[in-house]
C-alpha cells in the first residue's frame, strides 16, 4: 500500500514536470516571437548600392544600413553625386545632379515589389534590396 502511494506521487511529479516544461517551451516561443517582432524590429534585408558595377557598402566610414537613419552622399571625382537617405527603414534618393533625376522621382525603394530598383542611369548607380 505504501509502495503504491509512493509510485503515485512520483508519477504525479513526472506529470507536473512535463506540464512545466511544456509551459516553459511555449512561453519561450512566445517571448522570442515578441522579442524579434516588437523589440528588435530589425530588417533582415539590407540594401545594396552599386556604382559603376562596384558595390558601395560604406560612405565616409559610415556603413550603409537599412536599420540606421542617415544620409549618404555618393559621388565621384567628376562631380556627379546622389544623396541617399535612409529614414525609418525606407531608402530613397533625395537629391542628385543628374540631368533626368529619375532616381529622385522614384521615391522610396519599394520592399513589397520583387525587383524594385532606384536607378540613376547617368551616374551608373543602382539601389536595391539584397
Ligand atoms: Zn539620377
Amino acid at each position: 500500500m505504501l509502495i503504491g502511494k509512493r509510485e503515485k506521487i512520483s508519477e504525479k511529479k513526472v506529470k507536473m514536470l512535463e506540464i512545466i516544461s511544456i509551459i516553459a517551451i511555449v512561453a519561450f516561443a512566445i517571448l522570442s516571437y515578441i522579442f524579434s517582432t516588437f523589440i528588435l524590429k530589425k530588417d533582415s534585408r539590407n540594401i545594396s548600392v552599386y556604382v559603376d558595377g562596384k558595390r558601395i557598402t560604406q560612405v565616409n566610414g559610415h556603413k550603409i544600413d537599412i536599420n540606421v537613419n542617415g544620409t549618404y552622399v555618393i559621388g565621384d571625382k567628376s562631380g556627379d553625386y546622389n544623396v541617399i537617405e535612409i529614414k525609418d527603414k525606407k531608402v530613397s534618393c533625395i537629391e542628385a545632379n543628374c540631368p533626368d533625376e529619375i532616381c529622385v522621382k522614384h521615391g522610396d525603394l519599394r520592399k513589397d515589389l520583387d525587383n524594385d530598383m532606384i536607378i540613376c542611369a547617368p551616374h551608373r548607380m543602382t539601389i536595391q534590396y539584397e
